[in-house]
C-alpha cells in the first residue's frame, strides 16, 4: 500500500521489521547465502567508511559472546601468525624504518637503555654520515649502537651510527673502533676509502 507522506511509510516499515523480525531475519540468511558475490566486501567496505560504528558494534559481538575470540584464536594460531607475518613483511618491502625504530627501542629495553630516537633522528645521523659505514666508508645496511647497549650504550641518537654489515659483524658487541683491527673513520668529515 503506497504512502504519499514519507514519514507514515518509514514508520509502517520500522512496525512491520518490528512485528517480522524473525522471518525477515530467515530472508535476509537467505539471500545472503544465495548471493555471496554481492557480500562479499560488503562489511569491510562498509567498516572503512564508519569506522566509530564498525569498532562499537564489534565490541557489542565480543561482549555478546564471550570467550568466542579466544577460542577462534586458539583454533586458528597457525594461520592467523601467517597471514600476519604476510602483512608485516608487506609492510616491512613497502617501509622498512619503523621495524628498525620498533627493533631498537625492543633492543634498548632489554638493556634498561636510556634514550630514545625517532626515525627523524635515526634519518639525520645518517645524513651526518653520509648514509655511508661510519667504520669502512662503504654503503651502510645498518644502524650501529657506537657503545653497544650491552656495554651500558644509550639509545640517544648521539650514539647511532650507519654502519655496513661486515663491519658490523666484526665490531660485534666492542666499543667503536677498539673491536676492530683496521682503520675506523674517526668523524663523518673523515675521507672516504
Ligand atoms: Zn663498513
Amino acid at each position: 500500500m503506497p504512502y504519499a507522506d514519507p514519514e507514515r511509510k518509514r514508520q509502517y516499515n520500522a512496525s512491520y521489521r518490528a512485528a517480522h523480525r524473525e522471518e525477515l531475519a530467515v530472508y535476509v540468511a537467505a539471500w545472503r547465502a544465495a548471493n555471496p558475490d554481492r557480500c562479499a566486501g560488503y562489511r569491510v567496505n562498509w567498516a572503512a567508511a564508519n569506522p566509530g560504528k564498525a569498532a562499537a558494534t564489534t565490541a557489542a559481538w565480543r561482549d555478546a559472546h564471550p570467550g568466542y575470540a579466544a577460542a577462534y584464536h586458539a583454533a586458528n594460531a597457525a594461520a592467523i601468525r601467517k597471514r600476519h607475518m604476510a602483512t608485516d613483511r608487506a609492510r616491512y618491502v613497502a617501509d622498512p624504518a619503523p621495524f628498525y625504530a620498533n627493533n631498537r627501542k625492543r633492543r634498548a629495553r632489554q638493556f634498561g637503555a636510556a634514550g630514545t630516537n625517532s626515525a627523524a633522528d635515526l634519518k639525520a645521523r645518517w645524513a651526518m654520515w653520509g648514509d655511508r659505514c661510519w667504520m669502512c666508508g662503504d654503503q651502510a645496511t645498518a644502524t650501529d649502537h657506537f657503545k653497544a647497549l650491552s656495554r651500558g650504550g644509550s639509545n640517544w641518537p648521539a650514539n647511532l651510527r650507519p654502519i655496513c654489515q661486515p663491519c658490523n659483524s666484526r665490531k660485534g658487541v666492542g666499543v667503536g673502533s677498539n673491536a676492530l683491527t683496521g682503520p675506523a673513520r674517526a668523524s663523518p668529515s673523515a675521507p672516504l676509502r
